[in-house]
């Protein structure tokens, strides 16, 4: 019984200090611009036109090699790092969205919010200051917003977010159907778009139920005159579904995998390429 309690020690003391120092190399990396943003396409799944792309942030680690945001972005959160990391991917993203335009590529820009930032009430200020050191118009911006994200403080997020929305900026609810209380989360929400999680859209072209619940999820947002995009989209059926079933975006390994900026620009050249 002794034993056991010290080896459990062991390890969360092991675990603990891991930590620490994950804490101190990621402080390390933003403040040294070490972190990096990829782009993931979002395009009409019957057409194949671009509508805009995600912004995800990568973390390559000198020792650990890359490191999941799974993994960072809980981290950065817990540890006050999240907005000097928000900032980051924000002012970088508008910057990259930027530099599609005037290549001709007309497109938006996502980027994700995490927890903390929606109960930051500076974040509105901060938004509107970092689209006009890019010169771009707000509604060139969508923030993707998790449901879990909203619950800790339901009454100042909304606020926050509706101060976003009176800016111009675009406003998604992303991982849609896997939150606790969905379909309240959406009707409180001021939101644009709702992004079906990739756990109902990786199964739907085997799996009755996904199937199911991804044309409910599809018939709700037209209903409530939402932009839907599905994430998560493998493979050609998939797609061919989604269009038929009249779903706005995709986005998904299928039309292409999150891609370095340059990759982004060489792919959405060979698009616009006759
Ligand atoms: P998310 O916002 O739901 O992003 C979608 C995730 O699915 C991304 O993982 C993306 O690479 C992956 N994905 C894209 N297409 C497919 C596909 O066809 N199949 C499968 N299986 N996966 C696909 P990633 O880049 O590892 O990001 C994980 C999560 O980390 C994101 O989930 C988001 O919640 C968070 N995250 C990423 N970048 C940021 C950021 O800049 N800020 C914040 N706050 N969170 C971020
Ligand atoms: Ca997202
Ligand atoms: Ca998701
Ligand atoms: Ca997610």
């Amino acid at each position: 019984q002794r034993r056991r309690d010290v080896e459990v020690y062991d390890s969360t003391a092991d675990r603990a200090s891991h930590r620490v120092r994950m804490t101190g190399d990621l402080r390390d990396a933003i403040a040294a611009g070490a972190l990096t943003v990829h782009y993931q396409p979002k395009t009409d799944p019957a057409t194949g036109r671009v509508h805009g792309a995600e912004a995800l942030v990568r973390w390559e680690h000198p020792e650990h090699g890359r490191v999941s945001p799974e993994e960072f972005i809980p981290l950065a959160e817990q540890t006050g790092l999240i907005r000097p990391l928000t900032t980051l991917v924000l002012d970088t993203a508008l910057a990259a969205c930027a530099g599609w335009r005037r290549q001709g590529h007309h497109l938006g820009v996502a980027v994700n919010l995490s927890t903390r930032s929606l109960t930051d009430t500076e974040l509105p200020a901060q938004v509107g200051e970092a689209l006009r050191r890019a010169g771009l118009p707000p509604a060139a911006l969508t923030l993707e917003i998790t449901e879990t994200a909203v619950m800790a403080d339901l009454a100042r997020s909304v606020a926050v977010l509706q101060e976003l929305r009176a800016i111009g900026v675009r406003l998604s609810v992303d991982d849609f159907g896997t939150g606790q209380s969905s379909l309240a989360y959406l009707k409180l929400l001021p939101v644009h778009e709702m992004k079906i999680d990739k756990a109902f859209v990786l199964g739907l072209a085997d799996d009755q139920g996904d199937a199911a619940i991804v044309r409910a999820a599809l018939s709700l947002g037209r209903a409530m005159g939402l932009w839907v995009v599905a994430e998560g989209v493998e493979d050609g059926t998939t797609l061919a579904l989604l269009a038929e079933w009249g779903c706005d975006s995709v986005q998904g390994y299928h039309v292409s995998r999150p891609l370095p900026p340059a990759a982004l620009e060489a792919w959405l050249d060979a698009r616009h390429a006759p």
